[in-house]
């Protein structure tokens, strides 16, 4: 790339549709339904409950942002044709993914239902709609903010190096917290635009959206930006595509600029998992392999809910229509 210095997110944005669309991404990192097929089939429970508050419309959307290999949803399918027929009838599966490559790794890991694709959230077809979202926010483009001189300098990339410059300044709920000089924040521009259209979506046309990632639970102002490769940390400004950039999801920002809709979370993962029953399922699991194997699956659950490994990092948001009652595994409305 020459012609300067390049804006964050447009190296991020630019890097991640190379890497998405050339690489296999789970040769680098794995992923919740990839440990456990546990995972998504709490996860497809909770759809079909959260249907049946609705009021059980047929059809349904049954959508996911970002389905990686397509794991999740058959998980969450296959579990949903057993426990809740009627809602498998009803349900109209769209995943949204823009690698043509992992298309075609989800098409294989659903070949025996039908699904449309959609490049962005904003041309799924209209009518109620259950979204799900396992790491989809934290691929989206950041752009980054030092405070300097009472001003702002954001991050650009020149050649495989950080480069401060004047431009722009954040905005949204982030660019409202008092960062001390030096001090940087992160700004998801896209995050912001999927979260609004999804408010206005869903408290138009009635749903729920369930969107877990990794980030704090509280405001933060530090450089979350990261790149693995190959299993490890290597350098995020490093060349375009050859390793997988991701930031932390700012919640609190997110769950700042929801309006229109009710908004549970951000919660642990590890609580929201637990309370949703994944270790009685896991035990059931367990008991129905030979003598002696089932302690993997139990690792794995352990993986996904103890607080020293993903169970705290990791977090769940629920947005519902104003109508619904407090979805499974949420507490109530955070203050
Ligand atoms: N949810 C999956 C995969 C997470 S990896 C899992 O839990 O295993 C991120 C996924 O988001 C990949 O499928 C990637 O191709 C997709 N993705 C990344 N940026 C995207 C964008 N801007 N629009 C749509 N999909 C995107």
């Amino acid at each position: 790339m020459t012609g300067g210095p390049e804006r964050l997110d447009r190296f991020m944005a630019r890097a991640n549709a190379i890497y998405y669309a050339t690489r296999d991404p789970f040769a680098d990192f794995t992923t919740a339904p990839e440990i456990s097929q546990a995972f998504g089939e709490i996860l497809g429970a909770w759809a079909a409950v959260v249907w049946q508050g609705m009021g059980c419309p047929d059809p349904v959307i049954l959508a996911e942002a970002g389905p990686g290999r397509g794991t999740l949803m058959a998980d969450a399918r296959r579990l949903i044709g057993k426990v809740a027929p009627d809602f498998a009838k009803a349900l109209r599966l769209h995943l949204i993914e823009t690698s043509p490559s992992l298309r075609k790794v989800q098409q294989a890991a659903l070949a025996s239902h039908e699904v449309s694709w959609h490049e962005r959230i904003e041309s799924l077809p209209d009518g109620p709609l259950i979204l799900l979202a396992n790491e989809f926010l934290d691929a989206l483009p950041i752009r980054q903010f030092r405070r300097e001189g009472g001003g702002w300098l954001e991050h650009h990339v020149d050649q495989g190096r950080s480069a401060w410059l004047e431009e722009g300044s954040p905005s949204g709920p982030a660019a409202l917290r008092a960062v001390p000089e030096g001090g940087h924040i992160e700004v998801c521009e896209p995050a912001m635009e999927v979260v609004s259209w999804l408010c206005a979506r869903l408290g138009d046309q009635g749903g729920a959206a369930l969107l877990l990632d990794y980030g704090p639970g509280a405001a933060g102002h530090g450089d979350t930006l990261q790149a693995l490769r190959d299993g490890a940390p290597c350098d995020p400004l490093g060349p375009a595509g050859e390793a997988d950039l991701t930031a932390h999801v700012d919640f609190p920002a997110l769950r700042d600029i929801a309006s229109g809709v009710r908004v549970f979370g951000p919660m642990p993962q590890g609580r929201f998992l637990e309370a949703l029953g994944l270790f009685a399922r896991i035990e059931r699991l367990a008991r129905s392999q030979p003598p002696g194997q089932g302690g993997g699956l139990v690792e794995a659950a352990h993986r996904l809910a103890d607080p020293a490994r993903m169970g705290t990092l990791f977090k769940v948001m629920a947005l519902c229509h104003p109508s619904l009652a407090t979805p499974p595994g949420f507490e109530d409305d955070n203050p």
